[in-house]
């Protein structure tokens, strides 16, 4: 078994299995474990026992099913491999809503075939990753006939509702989830075809300001032009918050921005990036931001302001002569390492404070937080990880980032104390939380083959 090299092993052993491998993804994928309506709540209580089923013929030494207040996690682990690494893979088995249904071309949960894709609600997000790494799991069983590494596998099902007891369940249980990299697969690839490891991930602040200029709504004619205006007022301070030339005009807020070296740099350059196709993905909105930085740059290294509401005044249909008191708005920062949201928030008040005129009561809400995710990327594993995406996809992988944030990432490396290997096989145009959710058939192939590399390849090596 062991006389021909593992890469055709696993490989011909995948193509073989294939089907099986995607009808029993099929009858996962069948139960509706929608996290965010409480009329699914049993659905996720079964989707957690039928992950926990799915596991027993792998053999772990442990499968368990966590409750939480709101979903169960599912906890499994396998300790064959004394004194080889240990990998914690970790992904969620709810999913989004399916609405609106009318969009779906086939009914979201009876997965189906097309033109090399699965079509199904958590296709890719994330029940088809999840699947990926049971299916590894067995190719590595059935081709080696034990596994090289201890691995160790926590799915919850509250991820697409923030998360909100994963970091209860890792302190509840940091023993049991010990590990030496943690493996989520719940990201896209830069591009069909071409392999990647999300290495940067932004942070999140989101805040409110709210204005008020006086303790009623005026008459313009009455009180304009000799009153402050709530409105005027906030547009002025928001106004202000960048310069002409796309920075962040908040003193202080580009400190703990991390400098990227010329050679990262030099690599995003070289990804396949087309300006007109994200000028079109971009709905045609102008380039805006920071001089000196590609668009990729702009959302991966660099940080962000945007606006996201603004509300003051009269709204309704036709005129009315009104002096707003209050105004506001919804804001909210993209941040990059070594960014904290608590410090953005103090330079934010700090800068607010000193450019909020006098007379004007001004109130600034933290609605949400999470730190940036950079990966250490000089880790043995994420040059491992390179080859084995490239030993199955036969391209050479890829570095990449993520503009958006997903906050439990730097809160599991923070508590393990270990990088996270950021593995993911969805596409960009995959659809993930949009009607026709796909997972290209092509991905769950080798990406099945890439982590069985993986693995074998850390076993062999072992790096520390
Ligand atoms: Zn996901």
């Amino acid at each position: 078994m062991l006389h021909t090299p593992p890469v055709e092993a696993f490989h011909s052993f995948i193509e073989r299995e294939q089907r099986r491998f995607l009808a029993e993804l099929t009858e996962w994928l069948r139960i509706p474990s929608i996290s965010s309506l409480p009329d699914h709540k049993n659905d996720l209580a079964r989707c957690a026992q039928h992950l926990a089923q799915s596991l027993a013929p792998l053999h772990p030494d442990r499968v368990e099913i966590w409750p939480t207040p709101r979903h169960p996690a599912v906890f499994a682990s396998w300790n064959q491999a004394p004194g080889q690494p240990t990998v914690l893979i970790y992904g969620h088995h709810d999913v989004q809503p399916v609405d609106p249904i009318s969009e779906w071309a086939s009914p979201p949960f009876e997965a189906t075939v097309r033109d090399g894709r699965l079509y199904a609600r958590g296709a890719t997000d994330d029940k088809g990753q999840v699947w990926m790494h049971l299916k590894a799991i067995e190719t590595l069983q059935r081709c080696l006939g034990r596994l090289p590494i201890n691995l160790s596998l926590i799915v919850e099902g509250e991820e697409e509702v923030g998360s909100e007891n994963l970091i209860g369940l890792f302190r509840e249980h940091s023993k049991d989830l010990e590990a030496d990299v943690v493996c989520v697969s719940d990201t896209d690839m830069f591009q069909p075809g071409v392999p990647s490891i999300c290495v940067m991930m932004r942070g999140l602040a989101y805040f409110e300001i709210r204005l008020q200029s006086a303790s009623g709504d005026l008459h313009s004619g009455s009180f304009g032009g000799a009153v402050l205006n709530a409105a005027t007022a906030l547009s002025r301070l928001l106004a202000e918050l960048h310069t002409r030339d796309g920075r962040i005009a908040i003193q202080g807020f580009y400190d703990d921005v991390r400098a990227v070296s010329e050679a990262e740099r030099a690599a995003i350059r070289t990804l396949p990036f087309d300006a007109h196709i994200f000028r079109q993905q971009a709905a045609g909105a102008p380039d805006f931001g920071e001089q000196g930085f590609s668009p990729l740059e702009r959302l991966w290294i660099r940080p962000s302001l945007d606006i996201n509401g603004i509300t003051a005044g009269f709204q309704g249909p036709g005129s009315k002569t009104v002096i707003p008191s209050v105004a506001s708005a919804k804001l909210s920062f993209r941040l990059v390492a070594d960014q904290d949201p608590a410090r953005v928030e103090s330079l934010l008040r700090a800068h607010l404070a000193r450019a909020c005129p006098e007379g004007v009561q001004l109130e600034l809400t933290t609605l949400h937080s999470g730190f940036p995710y950079r990966a250490p990327v000089d880790k043995p594993v994420f040059s491992l990880a390179k080859k084995a995406l490239e030993r199955a996809f036969g391209r050479p992988a890829v570095f990449v980032g993520e503009g958006g944030s997903i906050p439990f990432i730097r809160q599991i490396s923070d508590a393990t104390g270990k990088p996270c290997l950021l593995l993911g096989f969805g596409l960009p145009e995959g659809n993930a939380h949009a009607p026709n959710e796909w997972l290209s058939l092509d991905n769950f192939r080798k990406g099945i083959e890439s982590i069985a590399l993986l693995y074998e390849e850390l076993g062999r090596t072992n790096p520390r």
